[in-house]
């Protein structure tokens, strides 16, 4: 399966209305507030941050071990 790599997740801030597309619109395409849409993270972008989260945690139980 092919996926189009540039395409992003936006969501309202008017309605939370969340939705995927490749720029950002002017209007929500839900609720049509303008200039209420904003970029989101993607999933690969989330993932990465809770890996270094993981780390972290990590890291914090090896120095309690030391102890
Ligand atoms: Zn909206």
């Amino acid at each position: 399966m092919l996926l189009v790599c540039n395409m992003s997740k936006f969501q309202c801030t008017m309605c939370s209305y969340s939705f995927i597309g490749e720029k950002l619109p002017l209007r929500c395409p839900y609720c049509a507030a303008k200039a209420a849409v904003t970029e989101v993270k993607d999933a690969q972008t989330l993932l990465d941050d809770s890996n270094h989260v993981e780390e972290d945690i990590r890291n914090i139980r090896l120095r309690r071990e030391d102890i």
